[in-house]
């Protein structure tokens, strides 16, 4: 049986130029790799950022209980001019494998197939292993939902994934997130009345009335936070009255805000809740509002579970360090896994998206005995 050493396959699949949704070849790549193995695997179409649709993977091994998941996403941000080293050539210098997609996350990727195909080759196990790879994630976000459409469909379910994204900060373990804050974005706008300004009483002034909303949104606690999250908050990102008189009240005025929540919040209560305190306060100025909502995503978190726990002892053993259960940093595909318990363990993140990325070398390898041997305690 074959296998794959980490360090060579990072720098194959940092050759291919995958940015935006470009798959330049590699899942029929990494389907190659992974079917010598003895997965089958099967290529899921979604749209992509052109023309061409963007291929995602979905490659598994075995049919029995319990199924354990590795998630990861080949697709790579721009930002390529300046490099010292050409971001797409793969070359290793100093103990460094330097390119773009060596942090996020080609090199996470390269760990798991490495630390599967050695798994596969030293140990009977009992069980399935299954691989998504999605080819934008840094972009329109739909390839890892295609994936899990068509596992539903196929009543396929996951006991647990390892989402491979660099979840690392100052070395490899350091941290693990076991969820991410919801974000959620709005816009008010409030409706008064305009007219002269030396006419007080004949108009309604909509900057006095977002300026309360505002002060009062600010004034409200939401919550005091949970065990691993930060209190949630509300912050104004923009306000703007169109306005070129200096002795009009305007018509309208309008504010935009972010909000960041914790997992005591569901997006839905939370809109009904700001909604009614905005209300509130409109009505007591006699101005009307609208109110429009993005939510980019909801709050999510696992419950830290033995597996996370034997992980959590695994990257001791490996690395000697404790880490940090935490749900910090943006979005990333595990906010498409639903109910499935998982936590985010990578490399390190201090050069990701950045120019002249590059992983250690020691980090591939400690990493690929982490995955080895979450494998080996799992079954
Ligand atoms: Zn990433």
């Amino acid at each position: 049986m074959k296998t794959y050493n980490e360090l060579k396959l990072a720098k194959e699949l940092i050759r291919f130029p995958t940015v935006k949704t470009e798959d330049k070849g590699i899942m029929k790549f990494l389907s190659r790799k992974l079917s010598s193995i003895g997965f089958k695997c099967k290529i899921i179409k979604s749209k992509g950022t052109g023309r061409k649709p963007a291929l995602n993977l979905y490659a598994k091994l075995g049919n029995s209980k319990p199924h354990i998941n590795f998630l990861g996403h080949t697709d790579v941000v721009a930002n390529l001019n300046n490099w010292k080293i050409p971001p797409f050539k793969g070359v290793v210098r100093k103990g460094y494998l330097n390119g773009r997609g060596s942090q996020d996350m080609k090199g996470g990727i390269a760990c798991f197939i490495s630390a599967v195909s050695n798994f596969i080759k030293d140990k009977k196990f009992k069980g399935s292993i299954s691989i998504i790879i999605a080819a934008d994630e840094e972009t329109t976000g739909l390839g890892t939902p295609s994936v899990i459409k068509y596992l539903k469909k196929r009543r396929e379910k996951i006991d647990f994934s390892v989402v491979a994204e660099p979840s690392s900060n100052k070395s490899v373990g350091d941290e693990i997130r076991i969820g991410r804050r919801g974000s959620m974005n709005g816009i008010i706008s409030v409706h008064g009345k305009s007219g002269h300004s030396a006419f007080y009483g004949s108009y309604i002034n909509p900057c006095t009335a977002l300026a309360k909303i505002i002060a009062k949104l600010k004034n409200t606690s939401l919550d005091n936070g949970t065990k691993f999250m930060p209190p949630s908050n509300l912050e104004f990102t923009k306000m703007n009255v169109e306005n070129l008189s200096e002795n009009v009240v305007p018509q309208f005025a309008t504010a935009k805000f972010n909000v960041r929540f914790n997992s005591k919040h569901k997006s839905s209560y939370l809109k009904k809740k700001l909604n009614k305190i905005i209300n509130t306060v409109a009505r007591k100025e006699k101005c009307k509002t609208r109110i429009e909502y993005r939510v980019s995503g909801e709050a999510f978190y696992t419950k830290p579970n033995k597996e996370i726990y034997m992980v959590k002892k695994i990257v001791k053993k490996i690395t000697g360090n404790s880490s940090k259960l935490n749900c910090r940093g943006g979005t990333s595909d595990s906010r498409f896994l639903g109910s499935i318990p998982r936590l985010e363990l990578g490399l390190r993140n201090n050069t990701i998206h950045m120019v002249d990325e590059r992983t250690s070398i020691s980090d591939l390898k400690k990493l690929t005995k982490i995955y080895y041997n979450i494998l080996e305690n799992y079954f």
